[in-house]
């Protein structure tokens, strides 16, 4: 057992990290062994790929594992086992579980990093280490960041004390400004195998074989979705009943009424997913201002509340557009598989469990067809990152969709 096991189908930023995490060790151990010129020598002072470096961006694409991999590297850093990431040390151990106190990790759900979470991390990231050899701090969504808060950031990462480490993760390197990318080692993962994906959902979640490689092919080895599809029926139900719809309209009616549900359906669930938290947000801020239950909030209070309710505004709408651009993926997914089969192309498919609805759409329409539905559901999907209506722009696809008569 290792750090790395779940950092799955990538071998390469694997060697690379454990490398560097070797080069780090090497580093403090020389620095221990010469107390006296401590600072003298820093990570940046040794070169070569595997050296160790002071700043981190971890890319890759949703789901392909970005934050497993950057704690995995935490880990590694702080680990006292005789390879570095053994997994059975206490600082691996600590780490994987988030309790050790030199490895602080800022992930947030909010739509923005505000400036105050930067300014905590920076004065997180100039202590020393309190019992490992290295201060980590782990930022999971770097590109959520405004660049004036990016620019508070950048010269803490530019010239970290000796012992500081930052592990940046966004999906692209893009995502970030060019001030902070260059300063930073680029670690880039790839989408990891349907194979590797489906090995984890087993070993990991305890995932039924079968349904794990379905999972992992449905969600095109996306890891998060992958588990969800293979731990919950009801989300596989979810997708089926999505990818059907559009086959069965009949109507501009049925389309209005189809795109009305599956905007419904998304606004459910992104409630589901936030309803709980929010209201547990509430109560604590509330006690924090010394009210208790109902008490009516005091106007002095009111505007303190009033931006936790924003904030959780802000939110909801994050959570109902991640669940939308889901729909979309799932869409896409499968008029490529209708596309490829209309091509005789021999790619695998991603929907094999609708291999039936597949076909039966492949046969009753034309490559160019499938070509301008895959462009809507393209254009639907940018549409509903902009400000505009997501019931409009899902009812035009839903219209496009629509089999001919
Ligand atoms: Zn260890």
């Amino acid at each position: 057992m290792s750090v790395w096991d779940d950092v799955v189908g990538q071998d390469k930023v694997v060697a690379d990290l454990e490398a560097a995490a070797r080069s780090a060790r090497a580093l403090a151990e020389q620095r221990e062994g010469r107390a006296d010129t401590a600072g003298a020598t820093d990570a940046t002072g040794s070169a070569g790929t595997a050296a160790m470096t002071h700043a981190w961006l971890v890319t890759g694409p949703p789901g392909s594992g970005r934050s497993n991999a950057a704690r995995a590297f935490a880990a590694a850093l702080q680990c006292t086992g005789a390879v570095p990431g053994c997994g059975e040390c206490k600082p691996c151990r600590d780490v994987m579980s988030g309790t050790h106190p030199d490895v602080v990790r800022l992930s947030t759900e909010r739509l923005i990093i505000t400036m105050e979470e930067v300014k905590d991390l920076i004065g997180e990231a100039q202590r020393r280490p309190w019992t490992g050899r290295w201060r980590v701090i782990l930022v999971e969504d770097a590109d959520r960041m405004a660049e004036r808060t990016t620019n508070v950031l950048l010269k803490s990462i530019e010239e970290p004390p000796p012992q500081t480490v930052w592990v940046l993760c966004t999906p692209s390197a893009d995502d970030v400004l060019p001030t902070i990318r260059s300063r930073c080692r680029l670690v880039t993962l790839r989408v990891p195998p349907p194979q590797a994906v489906a090995e984890l959902l087993v070993r990991r979640d305890g995932a039924d074989p079968g349904l794990a490689e379905r999972a992992a092919r449905a969600s095109q080895s996306h890891i998060g979705l992958a588990r969800h599809l293979a731990v919950d029926p009801g989300a596989w139900e979810r997708r089926r009943r999505l990818l059907l719809a559009p086959v069965s309209l009949r109507s501009v009616g049925d389309a209005v009424l189809a795109a009305a549900e599956l905007v419904e359906n998304a606004e459910t669930e992104a409630k589901e997913a936030t309803t709980e938290r929010d209201a547990r947000e509430r109560a604590e801020l509330l006690r924090a201002l010394g009210m208790e239950g109902d008490t009516k909030v005091p106007p002095a209070l009111r505007a303190q509340v009033r931006q936790l309710e924003e904030d959780q505004k802000r939110r909801a709408k994050r959570a109902r557009t991640d669940v939308l651009d889901r729909a979309m993926t799932d869409l896409l997914s499968f008029y490529r598989d209708v596309l490829a089969t209309q091509l005789g192309s021999d790619v695998e498919r991603v929907n094999i469990d609708l291999a039936e609805a597949v076909d039966q759409v492949a046969r009753t329409t034309g490559p160019e067809q499938s070509l301008a539905r895959i462009a809507a559901i393209e254009e639907c999907r940018a549409r509903l990152r902009t400000n505009a209506s997501a019931l409009l722009a899902v009812e035009a696809l839903m219209v496009q969709l629509r089999p001919q008569a």
